[in-house]
């Protein structure tokens, strides 16, 4: 077995590795550490959970003191850029863990908090500086971080930047970094556009895979239900009452889907709490460190607000709503199963959501286990492949969707159903 030993990490970093807890490199830190300390710019697919902080966090480190400069006033010696806040602070949180022996210092930058703060924070400057693109731009165009002398840059979790619209922002900000720079860049995906941006801003990249791209982790148990999308609260309210240990989080398309979901499940008895766009970053805060604390046990969340976050022991992950694009479902439950653990990702699938459920199957490569319910036919979607929704050429008629069938006693899904399929979150800054 591989060990941190071999890698070629400095006394201090193993050290420092031993006081995290950590035994042994996950397959990602074993292939990237030793390319990242040879100064190779690197491509790496790697999905969430595998350890792919402390794969760039640890050899960066150890270049940084190794260098043993110093930043000048607001500059910054390395860049970190991630696509949300909770994502920025998570990584700026286990760095500060590595540098505990160390002189560096660490700052982070997120929208939603006062600039001013940071503004003077960055005044003193920093080695690292970890940040979300839109609120790093606001901070360069007024003039209160200097990015020419990093000579690192690191782009985590790209696939969801661009998601996000922050293609021009990344663009602007590639062109103020250093020319002579190392750049790392990590996504969970491989889309053309990321190839692109490989291309564009990566010089002879080493490319290092884990799992392949779309890929789900072996450690995850996953199983669809079946029903009408009307019979989802009750359904979910009766697993998680049959589960009073489990740590859950529950996936939702829409922010008020979410908020009205947790409500159901807190008037249930069910200790919820949710992160969406409309709560501020200190309820969202908040949220997630009830969750670590067990002061609930049940976290609602749409997308955008739980990527990229880490909460240890999370044993079930529910997709409420099937997500609106395939990789999203790879996203969502890479929440469980993290660090070597086992977890359960259970799907509700309403018959208007079968399209897309099809698609999560075939990007996965592998038939999710039914528990519950039966398939319906592909016809169900038709009305919605209609409208622009995707299904695999479901024939139109056939037998009458279940969801025109029932009365819609339950409104959780209905601002949903109301929705345009698609809806771009491009140019939105840390949305949703
Ligand atoms: P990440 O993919 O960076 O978000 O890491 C996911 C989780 O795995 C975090 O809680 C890390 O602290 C943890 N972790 C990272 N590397 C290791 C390791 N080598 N051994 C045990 N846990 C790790």
């Amino acid at each position: 077995m591989t060990d941190f030993q071999s890698l070629g990490l400095s006394d201090g970093l193993l050290s420092a590795v031993a006081d995290n807890g950590y035994d042994a490199p996950t397959p990602i830190q074993q292939k990237a550490i030793p390319l990242i300390l040879a100064g190779r710019d690197l491509m790496g697919l790697a999905q969430t959970g595998t350890g792919k902080t402390a794969a760039f966090g640890l050899p960066l480190i150890d270049r940084l003191l190794a260098e043993n400069e110093k930043a000048g006033p607001k500059g910054t010696r390395a860049l970190i850029l991630a696509p949300t806040r909770e994502l920025v602070n998570q990584i700026a949180k286990n760095l500060i863990s590595f540098l505990k022996h160390t002189p560096l210092r660490v700052a982070s930058v997120v929208g939603g908090v006062s600039i001013n703060g940071q503004i003077k924070r960055l005044g003193k400057g920093t080695d690292i500086l970890v940040a979300t693109p839109g609120r790093l731009l606001d901070l360069v165009d007024r003039r209160a971080v200097d990015l020419g002398s990093a000579s690192y840059l690191v782009l985590d979790e790209a696939d969801q930047m661009l998601d996000l619209g922050f293609i021009h922002a990344l663009r602007r900000i590639a062109g103020l970094v250093s020319d002579d720079r190392q750049t790392l860049l990590f996504s969970a995906t491989m889309p053309k556009q990321i190839n692109e941006l490989a291309r564009s801003y990566l010089t002879d990249p080493e490319r290092v895979e884990v799992s392949p791209a779309g890929k789900t982790a072996d450690k995850i148990t996953q199983s669809v239900h079946f029903m009408d999308r009307t019979k989802k609260s009750d359904f979910l309210v009766e697993q998680l009452q049959a589960k009073p240990d489990g740590i859950s989080l529950v996936f939702c398309r829409t922010k008020h889907g979410a908020e009205r979901l947790m409500r159901k499940l807190s008037q249930s008895g069910i200790a919820a709490g949710s992160i969406h766009g409309n709560k501020s970053q200190n309820q969202r805060d908040r949220a997630i460190r009830d969750l670590r604390e067990g002061r609930i046990n049940v976290l609602v969340a749409t997308d955008v607000a739980a990527r990229g976050i880490d909460i240890p022991g999370v044993s079930h992950v529910y997709n409420f709503e099937l997500p609106e694009v395939a990789e999203a479902y790879v996203h969502r439950i890479g929440r469980t199963a993290r660090a070597g653990a086992e977890g359960d990702a259970i799907a509700l699938c309403a018959p208007e959501e079968i399209g897309l459920f099809r698609q999560i199957e075939k990007l996965i490569g592998i038939e999710i286990d039914v528990a519950g319910g039966e398939i319906p036919p592909m016809s169900a979607a038709a009305g919605r492949a209609k409208r622009g929704g995707g299904n695999r050429g479901g024939k139109p008629g056939g037998k009458k969707p279940f969801h025109k069938q029932s009365s819609s006693g339950d409104n959780d899904n209905k601002s949903q159903a109301r929705r345009p399929r698609r809806r771009r979150q491009g140019g939105r800054r840390d949305a949703a």
